[in-house]
């Protein structure tokens, strides 16, 4: 049984439909009332004593009563038993023979059942070495077997090329604590063309979701086990490595940022080709300049010195360029929609192929209930935030427009230097030494000319 009693002799060690005796002995237990019930009902109807009734008790066991008035009624088959006043009580061959049944039931059930569990125990006891020598292994082996029985999960191929291709997978413990149906499932390829994705969109889309089920995918192909998902052809990895936020987010201080750049480090020295990097939000912990180079750079890295198999989520839109840069590189988005109705925006938890259209940190913000006037204000800033940047990102991005129009076949360029400082000291101090109010025509034109000089330069 599934539920066992503390002790075999309690009873109940063996389940029902294994031993057909076993079976039929508990059912005369458990539907003595019924078989009660219809015998008395068949002996009504055999003697015509309408006021017949079927008992029992502990002293004299199984009876049937009949009042004194009817004895006459009573047929040969019936043997007195007892007298009491105003009624007879008496027996049947038939009654008799169920009294023995149910009285010896329990007994032949404890019997019966202790016989099956030796012979099960002596079975075992012959395999006894085998099972010691391998239960760790058999464990394992066993729970990954109840575990694809279980559940609608599918049987990988593992191959030898460089390729994930993952049908509707989906992340085996998250699906757990949602109704069935809710989970969104997610299609991923990878291959010789498509080595590093890169995924875009808000927070809360289901990004790192979708990077650490295709780990566990991975992994679980690897160590011999069904998957879930559709379909998994999952080309061997060496090692898995990942670089996700710890639980203790909130602390995102300094000695974050250090942890996040060790790991990523250790990545970059260890990892090969053949290995597969998850890499979620990559410089949260520093700030956005610092952030967006580091993570560019590294993704460069990967793509060129490494090779590696890589999803590589990132809240920096700016790599989304990285796609016409380098070969290899693709962008991923997780799909939000807008509620025309209600104006809020939907979780579809839906991987497209593309880079996200924008950030949407201000309408989760609003999701979570944050004052309106809070989230009207952000919005203002994000405005200003976004013109000051989109400046300085051209600035940044200028040496890689380069480098992309070449690749495209145009004509060779150096990448220009970068500027450190914004803006140019000499084109600022310039401008602010016009006197405008003292100048004639004539000295204005110089100055222009001045000025576009100094931009030239
Ligand atoms: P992100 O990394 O983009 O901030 P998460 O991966 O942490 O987002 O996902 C946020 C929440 O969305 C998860 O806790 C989960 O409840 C839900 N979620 C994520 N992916 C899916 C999915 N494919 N189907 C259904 N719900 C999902």
């Amino acid at each position: 049984n599934d539920d066992l009693p503390p002790a075999v002799s309690d009873g109940g060690v063996i389940k029902e439909g294994i031993n057909e005796e076993l079976d039929g002995l508990r059912s005369i237990l458990r539907d003595g009332k019924t078989w009660m019930q219809e015998f008395e009902e068949k002996e009504k109807q055999d003697t015509g004593i309408k006021t017949l009734k079927v008992g029992k008790n502990t002293v004299f066991g199984y009876y049937i009563e009949v009042s004194k008035g009817q004895s006459d009624l009573v047929p040969e088959r019936y043997t007195r038993k007892q007298t009491l006043t105003g009624y007879e009580r008496y027996i049947t061959a038939e009654l008799k023979d169920y009294e023995n049944k149910v009285f010896t039931a329990n007994e032949k059930i404890l019997a019966i059942e202790k016989d099956i569990f030796e012979s099960l125990v002596a079975k075992v006891i012959e395999y006894s070495n085998q099972i010691k020598e391998n239960a760790s292994e058999i464990d394992v082996i066993s729970s990954l077997a109840q575990l694809a029985s279980d559940t609608d999960f599918c049987r990988p191929t593992i191959t030898d090329k460089n390729e994930i291709i993952i049908k509707a997978g989906r992340h085996p413990v998250i699906e757990k604590f949602l109704s069935s149906g809710e989970f969104h499932p997610n299609d991923l390829t990878l291959n010789d063309k498509r080595i590093q994705a890169i995924i875009t969109g808000p927070n809360m889309a289901g990004k790192s979701t979708y990077l650490r089920q295709t780990a566990l995918i991975v992994l679980m192909a690897q160590i011999g086990s069904y998957v879930p998902a559709e379909s998994a052809e999952i080309g061997v990895v060496d090692r898995i490595f990942t670089r996700v936020g710890a639980s203790d987010n909130l602390l995102r201080g300094q000695s974050t940022f250090m942890v996040e750049m060790m790991e990523t480090s250790a990545i970059l020295k260890n990892a090969t080709k053949k290995s597969l990097l998850i890499v979620d939000e990559i410089g949260r912990g520093t700030s956005t300049f610092d952030g967006l180079s580091l993570a560019w750079s590294i993704l460069e890295y990967i793509n060129m010195k490494i090779g590696a198999r890589t999803l590589f989520a990132t809240h920096y839109h700016e790599l989304t360029d990285l796609d016409s840069i380098h070969e290899g590189i693709f962008n991923l988005n997780v799909g939000v929609k807008h509620d025309e109705k209600t104006g809020n925006m939907v979780f579809l938890h839906e991987i497209n192929e593309g880079p996200a259209s924008k950030s949407y940190g201000i309408e989760v913000a609003r999701l979570a209930g944050l004052p309106s006037e809070v989230l009207d204000r952000a919005k203002e800033i994000l405005f200003e935030l976004e013109k000051t940047e989109n400046d300085e990102v051209n600035r940044v991005t200028m040496p890689v427009k380069k480098a992309a129009d070449s690749k495209q076949g145009k004509k060779e360029e150096k990448p220009v230097q970068l500027s450190l400082f914004f803006p140019n000291d000499e084109l600022s101090d310039a401008v602010k030494n016009i006197d405008l109010y003292n100048i004639t025509p004539l000295e204005a034109m110089n100055i222009l000319a001045h000025l576009k000089d100094l931009v030239r330069n």
